[in-house]
């Protein structure tokens, strides 16, 4: 297992949208060993609830999804999931704004922050390491965050989705703002 290097904003592979995989891809040794390696670089590095392909390189459809409790959001439920060609196949009703940001912009621990409107619920179709399909509606953070992760693989970033730009702030500044920590 090894730490794959981030790409930073500015680099056209986050603007790039990814080659989805095909079967014999997905259950090869190569694609094993860098979801492997994404899911660690996610947990080890601290990087948050998910990581996309091109933030790590590779301009192929595939995020890690790691959701679990913190202190500022004690309900979070536990999430650990392998997409791979995800899809967002439907979108319920209205838009909740949450607090996002992505290591993608520069200090993993002082990056941008903003509210983001996103979908409050949407169904998603993809496939896992295993090369096994689902599909299942998300709510909640975790639907929030596949909708900031799918978009990374469109290569679409969230402050495409920033509606209220003055919201704008750093992440070392909202904690100071707004967690009493
Ligand atoms: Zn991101």
């Amino acid at each position: 297992m090894r730490i794959l290097r981030r790409t930073q904003f500015g680099n056209p592979i986050l603007r790039q949208p990814t080659r989805e995989l095909s079967h014999e891809e997905i259950v090869s040794t190569k694609v094993k060993d860098f979801v492997v390696n994404m899911r660690y670089t996610l947990e080890s590095k601290g990087y948050g609830v998910g990581l996309a392909a091109p933030q790590v390189g590779k301009a192929v459809a595939i995020t890690v999804i790691g959701i679990k409790p913190t202190p500022s959001r004690p309900d979070n439920p536990v999430i650990n999931l392998v997409l791979i060609n995800p899809k967002i196949i439907k979108k319920y009703g209205s838009k909740k704004t949450m607090w996002e940001g992505c290591i993608s912009f520069g200090d993993t621990k002082n990056f941008p922050y903003a509210q983001v409107p996103r979908y409050k619920k949407i169904r998603v179709q993809w496939i896992d390491e295993m090369a096994k399909t689902h599909e299942e509606d998300f709510e909640g953070i975790t639907a929030h965050v596949l909708q900031h992760e799918i978009d990374h693989l469109n290569g679409v970033l969230f402050v495409d989705r920033v509606k209220d730009t003055k919201s704008y702030i750093t992440i070392a500044e909202y904690k100071k703002r707004f967690l009493k920590s």
